[in-house]
């Protein structure tokens, strides 16, 4: 009722100052916030500049000049002095895996040589004398010694606990001897279908397991209890509204996370906006690395995957897409390329035959689901885009906004084809810093040509294509500062190399910004409730310490959430704000 009178109101044909006064009279009792005296970066194109934002409940009633916005406080109404620093809207993170590692496990992220790989295993394991495993991930080729691991380096170190370690990428691992004897893992043990269990000279395992021979591994491994779950995800949710995430598309879901989520949910605990894409499940229901076979959908998977999208829309978890797994990486050699990795170690592993791919993304396609695909090697990028051509063609559809996931190594002749099927680009700036992993092991493989254009996201931009990006993580940090000065200056946070990896891909701030935001919310059909700073869209946004769009772009590394707002509530504010 209240609305009709304020519509008939503004309606009217009155003068430029009552009306005013009917729109800020509208909002009377219900702005709570006001922010000013800030440089806001809106990334709506109507409005591309603002210094004010007015709050109510969960969204903005107001964006504009100091002025304008001032107008609308009334009793009650918390003033914000943003001291002329820069906002933008929330950012989004398109690719990654919540909950994320376990509060149990060891983080290795930071490892640089041999010697921390061992010094920070030994710690953990020392600090955790009750854990049956150590498990950890986060490591890279480049710590060790010819870039080559080996079990031998684990048990100079620990020796009496199973132990197993994920490389950054996850799609390999390195296990001790003892590992290997609980899981029974002999010279006399069979590689598994898309899966390597790496041997030295003499057919002894070395350690290392590759793609799906994880899983003769990771079976004996303990499972993380249900409370250990609900800890990491709001561990990791804090971490995230701390670097100025609002929104994310998971690229994991589990049955067993489900229940989980809801309780954050029904605690108001979330400080993400979740949209969810549940895995391509086999048949056996068997998760997570090994549902990369291929597998037809059953007409369970369906239904729990309609149930679910029915019973949550958002705008704090929604679900509607669904992933699949095309190839492995690059670092590890299984991603799927037309021409052998340098060195000749083959062409990857590519886990699916295009016909069947085909009719399984038909198959959802048909069914309304967004198809999110991994596809990282040339091959298996064109298999994405030859497969979302084929279900458009088949089941008459559009508008699906399909994604390929990774890309981190397109054919040229590829590109023009995601603006022309309406596929996202989903890439990850973090892919391109050019760290010792990098330069030592992923462009080695490729040979110069392909690291020329690999993770070049300046291309999927003049190829007209919508770009989102993400991290991958717990693959790479989450932090959308970190990828976003990759993306920008292709160089590590040292300013290494000078002038920048291959300098040709990179984008302007604003671009990235455009990809963390506005394009992430398209990318999750979310376009209509947030992704710019717009009156009527939700409250989701950041100030930052520095102001990322006028700095060096060397200096970007540096600048630091100081307040993370979703839903018109702070997630995160830090002392300096
Ligand atoms: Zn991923």
């Amino acid at each position: 009722m209240m609305r009709t009178s304020v519509l008939r109101c503004c309606k009217a044909a009155v003068p430029v100052a009552a009306w005013l006064g009917c729109v800020v009279g509208a909002y009377a009792q219900h702005v709570d916030r006001i922010f000013v005296n800030g440089k806001i970066w809106t990334g709506d194109p109507a409005k591309p500049a603002a210094q004010a934002l007015a709050v109510s409940g969960d969204k903005l009633v107001g964006v504009g000049s100091d002025q304008e916005i001032r107008a609308l406080a009334r009793a009650g109404t918390t003033v914000v002095d943003l001291k002329g620093r820069r906002v933008v809207p929330g950012f989004q993170d398109s690719h990654l895996h919540f909950p994320g590692p376990s509060v149990n496990s060891v983080a290795l992220d930071a490892v640089t040589t041999l010697k921390e790989f061992q010094g920070t295993l030994s710690d953990f394991a020392k600090s955790h004398p009750k854990l049956p495993w150590i498990t950890g991930r986060g490591w890279g080729y480049a710590a060790f010694p010819n870039q080559t691991v080996d079990k031998k380096y684990i048990d100079a170190v620990i020796s009496d606990r199973p132990v197993y370690a994920n490389e950054r990428d996850g799609h390999m691992g390195l296990a001790n001897s003892k590992a290997l004897q609980v899981a029974g893992i002999t010279r006399a043990t069979k590689d598994p279908p898309n899966g390597t269990i790496m041997r030295d000279a003499n057919g002894e395992p070395t350690g290392e397991l590759k793609e799906a021979a994880q899983g003769l591994l990771r079976s004996h491994v303990p499972q993380a209890t249900p409370e250990e779950v609900y800890e990491s995800l709001l561990k990791h949710m804090d971490e995230a509204a701390a670097v100025g995430l609002t929104a994310v598309q998971n690229a994991s879901w589990s049955p067993r996370d489900q229940p989980l989520y809801e309780r954050a949910l029904a605690a108001r605990a979330l400080k993400l906006r979740f949209r969810f894409a549940p895995p391509i499940l086999p048949a056996d229901g068997r998760y997570p690395r090994d549902h990369v076979l291929k597998q037809p959908l059953t007409e369970e998977d369906l239904a729990t995957y309609k149930h679910l999208r029915d019973t949550y829309r958002g705008p704090l978890m929604k679900f509607g897409s669904i992933k699949g797994m095309l190839d492995g990486v690059v670092d590890a050699g299984t991603a799927a390329m037309y021409e052998p990795y340098v060195g000749g170690s083959g062409t990857g592993i590519p886990f699916w035959e295009q016909d069947d791919l085909n009719k399984a993304v038909a198959l959802y396609d048909k069914e309304g689901f967004q198809v999110l695909l991994h596809a990282i090697g040339d091959k298996a990028v064109t298999m994405a885009l030859d497969a979302f051509e084929y279900a458009g063609k088949t089941n008459k559809t559009q508008g699906r906004r399909h994604k390929v996931e990774h890309i981190e190594v397109p054919r040229l002749s590829d590109l023009p084809r995601f603006k022309q099927l309406g596929v996202i680009a989903s890439t990850q700036p973090m892919f391109a810093n050019p760290d010792e992993t990098a330069l030592q092991n992923f462009a080695v493989l490729l040979g110069p040509g392909r690291a020329a254009i690999a993770d070049s996201f300046k291309l999927f931009d003049d190829a007209g294509a919508v770009q989102v990006f993400g991290s991958d993580w717990p693959v790479m940090d989450f932090s959308p500062i970190r990828g976003l000065s990759v993306a920008v200056t292709r160089m590590t946070p040292q300013g290494t190399p000078a002038g920048g990896w291959y300098p040709q891909g990179r984008v302007s701030v604003e671009a990235a910004l455009r990809h963390y935001t506005r394009d992430a919310a398209y990318g999750s059909f979310d376009e209509q409730i947030r992704g710019t700073l717009t009156t009527g869209k939700l409250a989701d946004f950041v100030v930052l310490s520095g102001d990322i769009l006028t700095m060096p772009p060397a200096e970007i590394v540096k600048t630091k959430a100081l307040l993370t707002v979703m839903g018109g509530r702070d997630t995160y504010r830090d002392k300096a704000f």
